[in-house]
Protein backbone atom coordinates (compact mmCIF):
# COMPACT_ATOMS: atom_id res chain seq x y z
CA UNK A 1 0.00 0.00 0.00
CA UNK A 2 1.53 3.71 -1.10
CA UNK A 3 2.54 6.11 1.46
CA UNK A 4 2.54 9.98 0.85
CA UNK A 5 5.02 12.22 2.65
CA UNK A 6 4.80 16.03 2.22
CA UNK A 7 8.00 17.80 3.04
CA UNK A 8 7.79 21.89 3.30
CA UNK A 9 10.86 24.00 2.08
CA UNK A 10 10.05 27.51 3.82
CA UNK A 11 13.02 29.22 2.35
CA UNK A 12 12.38 32.27 -0.40
CA UNK A 13 15.32 34.37 -2.02
CA UNK A 14 12.10 37.06 -1.58
CA UNK A 15 8.59 37.25 -0.97
CA UNK A 16 6.33 37.61 -4.24
CA UNK A 17 4.14 40.28 -3.97
CA UNK A 18 1.06 38.18 -4.55
CA UNK A 19 1.74 35.29 -2.07
CA UNK A 20 0.49 34.49 1.22
CA UNK A 21 1.83 31.16 1.51
CA UNK A 22 4.22 30.30 4.26
CA UNK A 23 7.89 31.57 3.34
CA UNK A 24 10.65 33.41 4.77
CA UNK A 25 14.22 34.90 3.49
CA UNK A 26 16.11 34.00 6.73
CA UNK A 27 18.43 31.51 4.73
CA UNK A 28 21.32 31.56 7.48
CA UNK A 29 18.73 29.40 9.41
CA UNK A 30 18.98 26.81 6.61
CA UNK A 31 21.36 24.56 8.15
CA UNK A 32 19.55 24.18 11.47
CA UNK A 33 16.63 23.95 9.67
CA UNK A 34 17.37 20.92 7.54
CA UNK A 35 19.13 19.18 10.48
CA UNK A 36 16.16 19.45 12.18
CA UNK A 37 14.09 18.34 9.56
CA UNK A 38 15.78 15.29 9.18
CA UNK A 39 15.44 14.60 13.10
CA UNK A 40 11.48 14.74 12.39
CA UNK A 41 11.70 12.33 9.20
CA UNK A 42 14.37 10.15 11.31
CA UNK A 43 12.04 9.79 14.67
CA UNK A 44 8.64 9.66 13.19
CA UNK A 45 10.43 6.71 10.89
CA UNK A 46 11.32 4.90 14.29
CA UNK A 47 7.91 5.31 15.79
CA UNK A 48 5.62 4.55 13.03
CA UNK A 49 4.66 1.18 12.29
CA UNK A 50 4.68 -0.41 8.72
CA UNK A 51 1.05 0.11 8.08
CA UNK A 52 1.03 3.80 9.17
CA UNK A 53 -0.10 6.43 6.57
CA UNK A 54 -1.18 3.65 4.56
CA UNK A 55 -5.25 3.35 3.21
CA UNK A 56 -6.24 0.69 1.64
CA UNK A 57 -9.20 2.28 0.44
CA UNK A 58 -8.10 4.74 -0.57
CA UNK A 59 -4.65 3.73 -2.09
CA UNK A 60 -4.47 5.01 -6.24
CA UNK A 61 -2.30 2.89 -7.43
CA UNK A 62 -0.14 1.53 -5.34
CA UNK A 63 2.81 4.08 -5.56
CA UNK A 64 4.67 5.76 -2.75
CA UNK A 65 5.15 9.16 -3.55
CA UNK A 66 7.53 11.92 -1.56
CA UNK A 67 7.12 15.97 -2.53
CA UNK A 68 9.26 18.69 -1.48
CA UNK A 69 7.18 22.19 -1.86
CA UNK A 70 7.78 25.18 -0.69
CA UNK A 71 8.64 28.12 -0.51
CA UNK A 72 11.45 27.82 -2.74
CA UNK A 73 13.32 24.11 -2.34
CA UNK A 74 15.28 24.76 -4.94
CA UNK A 75 17.17 27.95 -2.49
CA UNK A 76 18.89 25.49 -0.18
CA UNK A 77 22.43 24.38 -0.96
CA UNK A 78 21.46 21.37 -2.87
CA UNK A 79 23.53 19.08 0.02
CA UNK A 80 20.68 20.13 2.79
CA UNK A 81 17.89 18.76 0.54
CA UNK A 82 19.48 15.22 -1.05
CA UNK A 83 20.40 14.70 2.87
CA UNK A 84 17.01 15.08 3.49
CA UNK A 85 15.26 13.15 0.85
CA UNK A 86 17.79 10.52 1.52
CA UNK A 87 16.63 10.33 5.12
CA UNK A 88 13.28 10.65 4.18
CA UNK A 89 13.83 7.40 2.13
CA UNK A 90 14.79 5.40 4.98
CA UNK A 91 12.71 6.67 7.67
CA UNK A 92 9.98 6.01 5.82
CA UNK A 93 10.57 3.09 3.46
CA UNK A 94 9.43 4.38 0.18
CA UNK A 95 9.72 2.01 -2.69
CA UNK A 96 11.95 2.71 -5.37
CA UNK A 97 9.57 3.11 -7.98
CA UNK A 98 8.16 6.22 -6.22
CA UNK A 99 6.94 9.59 -7.51
CA UNK A 100 9.69 11.42 -6.03
CA UNK A 101 8.65 15.43 -6.70
CA UNK A 102 11.00 19.01 -6.50
CA UNK A 103 9.53 22.41 -6.83
CA UNK A 104 12.08 24.22 -8.33
CA UNK A 105 11.95 28.32 -9.33
CA UNK A 106 13.81 28.88 -12.75
CA UNK A 107 16.37 31.60 -10.79
CA UNK A 108 17.97 28.92 -8.37
CA UNK A 109 17.88 25.81 -10.74
CA UNK A 110 21.47 25.58 -11.43
CA UNK A 111 22.88 22.51 -13.17
CA UNK A 112 24.84 21.22 -10.55
CA UNK A 113 22.14 21.11 -8.11
CA UNK A 114 19.77 19.83 -10.41
CA UNK A 115 21.93 16.48 -11.37
CA UNK A 116 22.41 16.54 -7.65
CA UNK A 117 18.55 15.82 -7.45
CA UNK A 118 18.31 13.52 -9.98
CA UNK A 119 21.19 11.41 -8.24
CA UNK A 120 19.46 11.44 -4.59
CA UNK A 121 16.01 10.03 -6.31
CA UNK A 122 14.07 13.02 -7.21
CA UNK A 123 12.11 11.74 -10.83
CA UNK A 124 9.54 15.21 -11.18
CA UNK A 125 10.24 18.87 -11.05
CA UNK A 126 7.30 21.20 -11.13
CA UNK A 127 9.04 24.24 -12.47
CA UNK A 128 7.38 27.88 -11.12
CA UNK A 129 7.53 29.44 -14.50
CA UNK A 130 3.93 31.08 -14.31
CA UNK A 131 4.16 33.20 -17.00
CA UNK A 132 6.55 33.20 -20.57
CA UNK A 133 5.78 37.11 -20.58
CA UNK A 134 8.20 39.11 -19.53
CA UNK A 135 5.49 41.89 -18.60
CA UNK A 136 3.35 39.67 -16.52
CA UNK A 137 6.55 38.29 -15.08
CA UNK A 138 7.16 41.67 -14.11
CA UNK A 139 3.49 42.60 -12.89
CA UNK A 140 4.25 39.41 -10.74
CA UNK A 141 7.69 40.36 -9.07
CA UNK A 142 9.64 36.97 -10.26
CA UNK A 143 13.28 36.48 -10.02
CA UNK A 144 12.97 35.19 -13.46
CA UNK A 145 12.73 35.87 -17.18
CA UNK A 146 11.30 34.14 -19.75
CA UNK A 147 14.44 33.35 -21.46
CA UNK A 148 15.57 32.58 -18.43
CA UNK A 149 12.58 30.04 -17.83
CA UNK A 150 13.09 28.04 -21.17
CA UNK A 151 16.73 27.80 -19.93
CA UNK A 152 15.54 26.05 -16.97
CA UNK A 153 13.27 23.71 -18.58
CA UNK A 154 16.14 22.60 -21.14
CA UNK A 155 18.90 22.42 -18.10
CA UNK A 156 16.44 20.38 -16.53
CA UNK A 157 15.72 17.44 -19.30
CA UNK A 158 19.75 17.63 -19.54
CA UNK A 159 20.09 16.10 -15.98
CA UNK A 160 17.85 13.57 -16.85
CA UNK A 161 14.46 14.60 -16.37
CA UNK A 162 11.35 13.51 -17.99
CA UNK A 163 8.38 13.81 -15.77
CA UNK A 164 8.12 17.89 -15.96
CA UNK A 165 5.66 19.78 -14.85
CA UNK A 166 5.19 24.17 -15.06
CA UNK A 167 3.20 26.41 -12.89
CA UNK A 168 1.44 29.27 -15.00
CA UNK A 169 -0.69 32.14 -13.56
CA UNK A 170 -4.09 33.02 -15.29
CA UNK A 171 -5.97 36.28 -14.57
CA UNK A 172 -2.80 38.53 -14.29
CA UNK A 173 -3.60 42.09 -15.03
CA UNK A 174 -1.87 42.76 -18.69
CA UNK A 175 -2.20 38.85 -19.66
CA UNK A 176 -3.81 38.04 -22.51
CA UNK A 177 -5.61 34.59 -23.80
CA UNK A 178 -3.35 34.63 -27.02
CA UNK A 179 -0.34 35.19 -24.59
CA UNK A 180 -1.30 31.69 -22.43
CA UNK A 181 -1.70 29.55 -24.99
CA UNK A 182 1.53 30.95 -26.67
CA UNK A 183 3.34 29.94 -23.34
CA UNK A 184 1.51 26.38 -23.63
CA UNK A 185 3.10 25.42 -26.97
CA UNK A 186 6.31 26.35 -26.18
CA UNK A 187 6.68 24.48 -22.99
CA UNK A 188 4.92 21.61 -25.10
CA UNK A 189 7.62 22.58 -27.72
CA UNK A 190 10.85 21.84 -24.82
CA UNK A 191 8.75 19.01 -23.70
CA UNK A 192 6.68 19.56 -20.21
CA UNK A 193 4.57 16.80 -19.60
CA UNK A 194 2.51 18.39 -16.96
CA UNK A 195 1.01 22.02 -16.56
CA UNK A 196 -0.46 23.37 -13.49
CA UNK A 197 -2.67 26.74 -14.13
CA UNK A 198 -3.90 28.87 -11.39
CA UNK A 199 -5.86 32.09 -11.46
CA UNK A 200 -4.87 34.81 -10.12
CA UNK A 201 -6.38 35.31 -6.54
CA UNK A 202 -5.81 39.03 -4.56
CA UNK A 203 -5.15 37.40 -1.02
CA UNK A 204 -5.50 39.73 1.83
CA UNK A 205 -2.34 40.55 3.85
CA UNK A 206 -0.66 41.03 0.44
CA UNK A 207 1.31 43.78 -1.60
CA UNK A 208 -1.03 42.60 -4.46
CA UNK A 209 -4.52 43.28 -2.23
CA UNK A 210 -3.16 47.11 -1.24
CA UNK A 211 -1.97 47.49 -5.65
CA UNK A 212 -5.04 45.50 -6.72
CA UNK A 213 -8.26 45.24 -4.20
CA UNK A 214 -10.31 47.64 -5.66
CA UNK A 215 -9.27 47.62 -9.29
CA UNK A 216 -9.12 43.85 -10.90
CA UNK A 217 -12.33 43.34 -11.25
CA UNK A 218 -11.82 46.12 -14.01
CA UNK A 219 -8.64 45.00 -14.85
CA UNK A 220 -9.79 41.88 -15.17
CA UNK A 221 -13.63 41.39 -15.09
CA UNK A 222 -14.60 38.00 -14.04
CA UNK A 223 -16.34 36.76 -17.20
CA UNK A 224 -13.13 37.67 -19.00
CA UNK A 225 -11.54 35.94 -15.94
CA UNK A 226 -13.73 32.75 -16.89
CA UNK A 227 -13.14 33.36 -20.28
CA UNK A 228 -9.39 32.72 -20.00
CA UNK A 229 -9.92 29.58 -17.93
CA UNK A 230 -12.62 28.03 -20.46
CA UNK A 231 -10.21 28.98 -23.25
CA UNK A 232 -6.56 27.34 -21.32
CA UNK A 233 -8.14 24.26 -20.56
CA UNK A 234 -9.73 24.23 -24.01
CA UNK A 235 -6.44 24.36 -25.85
CA UNK A 236 -4.49 22.24 -23.74
CA UNK A 237 -6.72 19.80 -24.17
CA UNK A 238 -6.71 20.69 -28.27
CA UNK A 239 -2.66 19.89 -27.94
CA UNK A 240 -2.76 16.82 -26.09
CA UNK A 241 -2.85 17.46 -22.30
CA UNK A 242 -6.04 15.76 -20.24
CA UNK A 243 -7.04 18.11 -17.83
CA UNK A 244 -7.50 15.74 -14.94
CA UNK A 245 -8.52 18.21 -12.26
CA UNK A 246 -9.72 21.93 -11.80
CA UNK A 247 -5.85 23.49 -12.39
CA UNK A 248 -3.79 19.99 -13.71
CA UNK A 249 -3.30 18.54 -17.26
CA UNK A 250 -1.16 16.09 -17.85
CA UNK A 251 0.04 14.35 -21.14
CA UNK A 252 -0.78 10.32 -20.96
CA UNK A 253 0.91 8.79 -17.98
CA UNK A 254 2.18 12.21 -16.44
CA UNK A 255 -0.59 13.09 -13.81
CA UNK A 256 0.96 14.14 -10.60
CA UNK A 257 0.26 10.79 -8.38
CA UNK A 258 1.50 13.05 -5.02
CA UNK A 259 -1.16 15.38 -5.83
CA UNK A 260 -4.55 12.68 -6.67
CA UNK A 261 -3.45 11.44 -3.80
CA UNK A 262 -4.91 13.93 -1.61
CA UNK A 263 -8.24 14.37 -3.75
CA UNK A 264 -8.53 11.07 -3.30
CA UNK A 265 -8.70 11.85 0.80
CA UNK A 266 -5.28 9.34 1.39
CA UNK A 267 -3.37 9.59 4.35
CA UNK A 268 -0.02 11.69 3.97
CA UNK A 269 2.95 12.70 6.64
CA UNK A 270 3.71 16.12 6.82
CA UNK A 271 7.63 16.94 7.63
CA UNK A 272 8.83 20.82 7.94
CA UNK A 273 7.70 23.93 9.70
CA UNK A 274 4.25 24.64 7.91
CA UNK A 275 3.68 21.66 7.06
CA UNK A 276 0.31 19.84 6.97
CA UNK A 277 -0.61 16.06 7.20
CA UNK A 278 -3.46 13.45 7.34
CA UNK A 279 -3.51 10.70 9.67
CA UNK A 280 -6.35 7.70 10.80
CA UNK A 281 -9.39 10.85 11.17
CA UNK A 282 -6.93 13.76 12.29
CA UNK A 283 -5.68 16.77 10.09
CA UNK A 284 -2.67 17.81 11.68
CA UNK A 285 0.01 20.47 11.31
CA UNK A 286 3.36 22.57 11.71
CA UNK A 287 3.05 25.70 13.03
CA UNK A 288 4.42 28.39 10.44
CA UNK A 289 7.26 29.07 12.46
CA UNK A 290 10.49 27.98 11.69
CA UNK A 291 12.62 29.03 15.09
CA UNK A 292 10.29 27.11 16.51
CA UNK A 293 10.30 23.85 14.42
CA UNK A 294 14.22 23.72 15.00
CA UNK A 295 13.82 24.09 18.61
CA UNK A 296 10.90 21.70 18.90
CA UNK A 297 12.60 18.88 16.41
CA UNK A 298 16.36 19.37 18.84
CA UNK A 299 14.40 18.61 21.79
CA UNK A 300 11.30 16.02 20.98
CA UNK A 301 11.42 12.73 22.52
CA UNK A 302 10.47 9.57 20.13
CA UNK A 303 7.80 9.09 22.94
CA UNK A 304 6.39 12.44 22.55
CA UNK A 305 5.89 12.21 18.88
CA UNK A 306 4.68 8.89 19.00
CA UNK A 307 2.18 9.81 21.26
CA UNK A 308 1.02 13.00 19.07
CA UNK A 309 1.20 10.67 15.70
CA UNK A 310 -1.03 8.30 17.60
CA UNK A 311 -3.65 11.13 18.42
CA UNK A 312 -2.45 12.22 21.47
CA UNK A 313 -1.50 15.70 20.21
CA UNK A 314 -1.35 18.09 22.71
CA UNK A 315 1.55 19.87 24.27
CA UNK A 316 3.67 20.20 21.96
CA UNK A 317 5.01 23.83 20.61
CA UNK A 318 5.29 23.47 16.84
CA UNK A 319 3.11 20.69 16.25
CA UNK A 320 -0.93 20.74 16.56
CA UNK A 321 -4.02 19.30 15.30
CA UNK A 322 -6.35 21.25 13.30
CA UNK A 323 -9.08 19.03 12.85
CA UNK A 324 -10.59 15.77 14.36
CA UNK A 325 -12.78 14.12 11.77
CA UNK A 326 -15.91 12.64 12.37
CA UNK A 327 -17.23 10.04 9.55
CA UNK A 328 -19.82 13.18 8.98
CA UNK A 329 -16.91 15.64 8.09
CA UNK A 330 -15.28 12.65 6.22
CA UNK A 331 -18.00 12.01 4.18
CA UNK A 332 -18.30 16.42 3.78
CA UNK A 333 -14.92 16.00 2.40
CA UNK A 334 -15.35 13.91 -0.85
CA UNK A 335 -17.36 16.49 -2.48
CA UNK A 336 -14.62 19.15 -1.48
CA UNK A 337 -11.92 16.87 -2.98
CA UNK A 338 -13.39 14.88 -5.67
CA UNK A 339 -15.57 17.72 -7.30
CA UNK A 340 -12.00 19.49 -8.18
CA UNK A 341 -11.60 16.67 -10.18
CA UNK A 342 -12.89 15.82 -13.74
CA UNK A 343 -13.51 12.17 -12.40
CA UNK A 344 -15.77 13.70 -10.10
CA UNK A 345 -17.05 11.30 -7.10
CA UNK A 346 -16.68 7.77 -7.34
CA UNK A 347 -19.93 6.36 -6.09
CA UNK A 348 -19.09 3.07 -5.42
CA UNK A 349 -16.11 3.61 -3.73
CA UNK A 350 -17.44 6.27 -1.19
CA UNK A 351 -19.99 3.58 -0.54
CA UNK A 352 -16.91 1.23 0.08
CA UNK A 353 -15.66 3.84 2.56
CA UNK A 354 -18.89 4.61 4.67
CA UNK A 355 -21.36 1.91 3.72
CA UNK A 356 -23.73 4.25 2.78
CA UNK A 357 -24.71 5.87 -0.99
CA UNK A 358 -23.55 8.92 -1.53
CA UNK A 359 -27.11 9.98 -2.69
CA UNK A 360 -28.85 9.05 0.59
CA UNK A 361 -26.30 11.74 2.48
CA UNK A 362 -26.73 14.54 0.18
CA UNK A 363 -29.88 13.99 -1.97
CA UNK A 364 -31.44 17.49 -1.56
CA UNK A 365 -27.66 19.04 -2.66
CA UNK A 366 -27.17 16.67 -5.36
CA UNK A 367 -30.92 17.03 -6.76
CA UNK A 368 -30.33 21.03 -6.58
CA UNK A 369 -27.20 21.09 -8.48
CA UNK A 370 -28.09 18.51 -10.69
CA UNK A 371 -31.54 20.58 -11.56
CA UNK A 372 -29.19 24.09 -12.08
CA UNK A 373 -27.35 22.46 -14.57
CA UNK A 374 -23.87 22.64 -12.21
CA UNK A 375 -23.40 18.24 -11.77
CA UNK A 376 -24.39 15.77 -14.16
CA UNK A 377 -24.40 11.90 -13.11
CA UNK A 378 -23.97 8.66 -14.60
CA UNK A 379 -23.58 5.11 -13.11
CA UNK A 380 -20.31 5.54 -11.76
CA UNK A 381 -19.85 9.15 -10.73
CA UNK A 382 -21.38 12.41 -9.84
CA UNK A 383 -19.35 15.51 -11.56
CA UNK A 384 -19.40 19.08 -12.60
CA UNK A 385 -20.59 20.18 -15.88
CA UNK A 386 -18.91 22.75 -18.05
CA UNK A 387 -20.84 25.84 -16.79
CA UNK A 388 -20.66 23.64 -13.13
CA UNK A 389 -16.37 24.74 -13.01
CA UNK A 390 -17.42 28.49 -12.88
CA UNK A 391 -19.59 28.15 -9.97
CA UNK A 392 -17.39 25.01 -8.27
CA UNK A 393 -16.99 26.72 -4.95
CA UNK A 394 -20.53 27.29 -4.85
CA UNK A 395 -21.63 23.82 -5.76
CA UNK A 396 -18.91 22.44 -2.76
CA UNK A 397 -20.05 24.97 -0.32
CA UNK A 398 -23.89 23.49 -0.32
CA UNK A 399 -22.15 19.82 0.53
CA UNK A 400 -20.19 21.40 3.63
S1 LIG B 1 8.71 31.94 -4.69
FE1 LIG B 1 6.69 30.95 -4.44
S2 LIG B 1 6.47 30.57 -2.22
FE2 LIG B 1 8.19 32.03 -2.52
S3 LIG B 1 7.24 34.03 -2.23
FE3 LIG B 1 7.24 33.60 -4.47
S4 LIG B 1 5.25 32.60 -4.86
FE4 LIG B 1 5.58 32.58 -2.63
Amino acid sequence: MARHIYVHNPFCARKCPYCDFYSVTETSLCEAYYQAAVREAELTGSVISDSAGTNPITDIGGRDTVYFGGGTPSLPDGRFICELLNAVRKAFNIASDAEITIEVNPSSASTEKLYGYRKAGFNRISLGVQSLDDEVLKTLGRLHDSKGAADAIEKIRKAGFENISADLITGVPGETLDGIKKDIQTFKDLGVKHISTYSLSIEEGTPFFDRYKKTIEDLVPPDTEREMYHGTRDFLNEIGYETYEISNSALPGFKSIHNSSYWNSCEYFAVGAGAHGFLGDIRYAHRDDVRAYIEEMNTITADDLKAFLEGNMGGLKSLYAEEMLTKEDRMREIPFLRLRTTEGILLDEFKKMFGIEFEDVFADAVKRNIDKGLLERNERTLRLTRSGLDFANAVIEDFL
